[in-house]
């Protein structure tokens, strides 16, 4: 604390990343990283794009990414806005449409950026308790608001919300705009993106961090109607012109039009998070049925808290939340079928005590 700070600042409350190690011989299973390199295609362009061309900005609307993703999904590049990550476009949303009179609604146990995000934009919100099963109950969302936003599958339970509960939701609320945060959509679910011809209060935002196993670049989007995107580029060109830069527009672009990579690895994350969730259910945990690429997992003869702890004594990291509800529950991303391996051998040296 400073006296220069602002009363702002003094409030605020900032999100805290998972660990980031500086040594490299830790297994890392606690920020959903992918753990499969991206498409080669995308690293050899980025290569090419090191070239004298960097003395000049960017493209600032990143024309090239915007139709790249359009194309992919089969709609108009005026629906695509791109980010610095789909925190960053998170961030736009937020003055865009929630800043509102009504509260923003989204689940208690959800990514916990967002209350941040709300501190830090002064929006006020509810935080709509998930059922016992942590399931999102949709009646819960019939209530006045000044929008709607949650992640799907949920982070960090890795459930899914199904299609039509989701167009429930959008129905019920004409007025306010409705945000799927889709980070971990590749991993067998179904995008909200077929419902945008239907509701032009649809936001569906993606990233490339996961599935495109793209995190050091840091590229996120978002698909809407027009009318939305266009409240995204104001906020961005009144923020920050060249969110992203030629290396992200080019890799992200090529890692787009890699479909096998992106099919083969997405496909063998999908088989080992079923064999590791397989694999904890015998060791006597109950695991979530996960559509992401981590699992929620909790052993209810053992301290979550206790479990990570030893887990770091043997060079595993995953990621445990002290949070009410969920705080006997471990989130574990699904790395290589070696690295899971390695967890569960630990963990059952663990549990043998
Ligand atoms: N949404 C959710 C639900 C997430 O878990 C994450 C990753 N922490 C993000 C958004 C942000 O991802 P990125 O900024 O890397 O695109």
């Amino acid at each position: 604390m400073s006296k220069y700070w602002s009363n702002i600042v003094k409030k605020l409350d900032p999100y805290v990343p998972g660990e980031q190690p500086k040594v490299d011989d830790l297994i890392k299973l606690n920020t959903n990283e992918s753990p499969y390199g991206p498409s080669p295609e995308a690293i050899k362009v980025m290569i090419e794009q090191a070239n004298s061309s960097l003395r000049l900005y960017p493209d600032p609307n990143a024309d090239l990414l915007r139709e790249t993703i359009a194309e992919y999904y089969g709609i108009a590049p005026e629906k695509v806005f791109v980010g610095n990550g789909s925190d960053e476009i998170l961030a736009h949303t937020f003055q865009a449409f929630f800043q509102q009179d009504k509260p923003l609604l989204f689940p208690d146990i959800s990514y916990s950026f967002y209350p941040v995000y709300c501190g830090l934009y002064k929006v006020d919100f509810v935080p709509v308790p998930l059922r016992d099963d942590f399931e999102i109950r949709i009646e819960d969302y019939k209530r006045e608001n000044g929008g709607i936003l949650f992640p799907n599958p949920n982070a960090p339970t890795g459930l899914i919300l199904a299609l039509d509960n989701i167009e429930a939701i959008l129905r019920e609320n004409r007025d306010s705009v409705v945000v799927v945060d889709e980070a971990y959509i590749d991993f067998g679910g179904e995008s909200a993106i077929g419902l945008l011809h239907k509701y032009d209060n649809l936001l569906v935002i993606q990233t490339l961090s996961k599935s495109r196993s793209l995190a050091g670049l840091r590229v996120g989007f978002a698909v809407g109607h027009e009318g939305l995107i266009e409240a995204l580029d104001r906020v961005k060109n009144s923020f920050n012109s060249y969110p992203l830069d030629r290396f992200a527009i080019f890799g992200a672009a090529a890692a787009i039009k890699d479909v096998e990579h992106f099919e083969t690895i997405t496909k063998q994350i999908i088989n080992t998070r079923d064999k590791l969730t397989k694999s904890l259910t015998d060791l006597g945990f109950e695991v979530l049925p996960s559509m992401a690429n981590f699992v929620f997992a909790r052993n209810k003869d053992w301290d979550a808290g206790e479990l990570s702890m030893a887990l770091r004594q043997r060079k595993i990291l995953v990621r445990h939340f002290k949070q009410p509800r969920i705080e006997q529950f471990l989130r574990i991303t699904v790395g290589t079928d070696h690295e899971c391996d390695q967890l569960l051998t630990a963990l059952s040296e663990i549990l043998k005590g």
